[in-house]
């Protein structure tokens, strides 16, 4: 559940509607633009990966790199990570969780994950988009929110680089393949 690049899988749009089969969610990715028969994936990590985070070039440069997550890298963040982390608020999420990740254990950052993607009225899953609780209507404070309440000083704090070169990126390569972009809320 744990992105190479920091997103937390687990309240990925594409995950939620694959692993609950939930056909408002299935829409609502068909209507960004992704074709219905690609949205699919158990995680980042899994043995059924999403073609495109399959195909991406963060998993390239670890693998390169023989590491399993780019907070584990030494030229950790990258001005390419710095750079796809300020493209949408669920990959601001996701850099910010790689420092963490520095700081704590895998296991206990899923547990907290977990709860903050979680309804807190009645349990059920919710994802980086969801604006309320599509079971029970309790408000829920979505990764758009999130990120915009800290503003200036979530992306001062979120965003500082390392200053060596990144290596074993294929230079000026786009990290994500041309896939329509979706809405960020
Ligand atoms: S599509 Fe990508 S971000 Fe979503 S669950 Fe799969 S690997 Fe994680
Ligand atoms: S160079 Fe950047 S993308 Fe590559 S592993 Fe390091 S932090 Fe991740
Ligand atoms: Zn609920």
């Amino acid at each position: 559940m744990v992105g190479i690049c920091g997103v937390y899988c687990g309240a990925c749009t594409t995950y939620r509607a694959y692993n609950d089969n939930d056909q408002t969610l299935f829409d609502w990715e068909v209507k960004t633009g992704m074709p219905r028969e690609e949205i699919y994936c158990k995680g980042c990590n899994s043995n059924l990966v999403n073609k495109w985070c399959a195909n991406c070039d963060f998993r390239k440069c670890v693998n390169a790199r023989k590491i399993a997550y780019c907070f584990q890298c030494e030229d950790f963040p990258c001005r390419k990570l710095v750079d796809f982390s300020k493209t949408r608020p669920h990959r601001a999420l996701g850099l910010r969780n790689l420092r963490q990740l520095k700081e704590m254990s895998v296991k206990e950052w899923l547990k907290k994950q977990e709860k903050r993607w979680t309804c807190s009225s009645c349990g059920k899953k919710l994802h980086w988009y969801s604006e309320k609780c599509s079971d029970c209507g309790a408000d829920f404070d979505n990764a758009t929110q999130e990120v915009s309440s800290k503003s200036k000083s979530f992306h001062e704090k979120h965003s500082k680089t390392h200053s060596s070169k990144p290596e074993g990126m294929a230079r000026g390569a786009g990290f994500e393949p041309a896939r329509p972009e979706r809405p960020q809320a």
